[in-house]
């Protein structure tokens, strides 16, 4: 696949779909050699399981896994580092991790116990696992949710996880972004399978998940990051990091570029909406939505509580859904709504095109 590629599928079974990313996209063909070392980077942030929103579908991994080792590749690890004061050990083990490593043959490596080496970019001295440095190709399977710092984490910042925790609390006094974009200038993934199921609404801890459905495949960090960012309604320039690792030679973040390839299209399912999203959906008209256009409106709805715009939808409501095609209204969001009076176009459209048409409401 090209760098200014995106491959996205939707579904309900996370090992399918990955596997249909992985064909789609020949990964095999990208890692190359046989012989190359290969490790997974899931997000383990803490140890919950994937239904709270937080961390990576273990059906991902095990997918990842599977697809390799029929493609002959022998040499495969897993690595990850819970974030500082939970144990990698316990959220590996949740989420039948160590089941995994005896099935398939497959170590699993807890960053915090690894040895590490001292890097500097940015003017920032970091120390970073050395198998994540030594391995020779870093699959990168983050979940695409909200951050209560960074607004937004994916790709890019799921990167922290293979630091020791001396350096993600340097991280963290030096504010998150510019460590971030100068860790990905010293070791960026190389393919990014981003899960993107059901992130959480605004916290990486989870809690709010929000049902997607969707998961996407890219080589570019940063042209995944910026993607993402406006499918969950922030504008690139939101995250700061995401501009600077582009100045670092991360990657690059023009969307206008992107070339996107969507293998299946939007599925439609019951909502399963819980806490701040469920209080959201009273803003929502839903008649036959597909859950990734839905997702998109909640994150949408979510956005502009945050910068206070929400009260523009105050005694109104929005339209959204395949019952809606054909019919006219008022407020409407989607290809399905093309004959309201207002609209955004997209099959699904992003959260921040949504945003912004709700916004300039009159
Ligand atoms: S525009 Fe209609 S068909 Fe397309 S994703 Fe939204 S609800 Fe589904």
């Amino acid at each position: 696949m090209k760098d200014n590629q995106i491959y996205i599928t939707y579904g309900k079974d996370a090992a399918a779909m990955a596997t249909e990313l992985m064909n789609a996209v020949d990964l095999a063909s990208m890692i190359g050699s046989r012989t190359r070392s290969i490790a997974l980077k899931p997000n383990l942030i803490t140890s919950s399981t994937p239904d709270h929103g937080a961390v990576t579908h273990t059906e991902i991994v095990t997918a990842v896994i599977e697809y390799l080792q029929d493609h002959g590749f022998a040499d495969i690890r897993i690595i990850e580092s819970s974030w500082v004061g939970d144990s990698t050990r316990r959220a590996f083990a949740v989420n039948g991790y160590p089941n995994i490593s005896e099935k398939y043959n497959v170590p699993l490596v807890d960053v915090k116990d690894d040895a590490y080496e001292r890097r500097t970019a940015a003017g920032i001295t970091m120390e970073i696992s050395r198998q994540a440095l030594e391995t020779d190709f870093l699959i990168n399977l983050p979940v695409l949710k909200g951050h209560c710092q960074t607004l937004m984490t994916c790709a890019l910042k799921n990167m922290k996880g293979i630091l020791s925790d001396r350096s993600k609390r340097l991280f963290h006094t030096l504010g998150l972004h510019k460590p971030i974009a100068a860790l990905n200038s010293i070791r960026k993934p190389d393919f990014v399978l981003v899960d993107n199921i059901n992130g959480d609404l605004d916290f990486e801890e989870g809690g709010t998940p929000v049902y997607t459905y969707r998961m996407l495949a890219g080589t570019d960090p940063v042209l995944m990051d910026s993607f993402c960012a406006e499918q969950i309604g922030f504008d690139i320039s939101d995250i700061p990091y995401i501009g600077l690792a582009e100045k670092m030679g991360v990657g690059r973040s023009d969307l206008s570029k992107l070339e996107t390839i969507e293998l299946k299209d939007a599925i439609c399912l019951p909502s399963k909406s819980t806490g701040r999203a469920r209080r959201l959906e009273r803003y929502t008209d839903a008649e036959s939505a597909c859950s990734a256009c839905y997702a998109n409106l909640i994150n949408a709805l979510a956005r502009m509580d945050e910068n206070g715009t929400l009260r523009n939808l105050e005694g109104r409501r929005v339209c959204i859904g395949q019952s809606f095609r054909g019919r006219e209204g008022k407020i409407g969001v989607g290809n399905c709504t093309r004959s309201f009076d207002n609209t955004v176009k997209g099959c699904p459209p992003s959260a921040n095109a949504i945003r912004e048409m709700l916004e300039n409401l009159t």
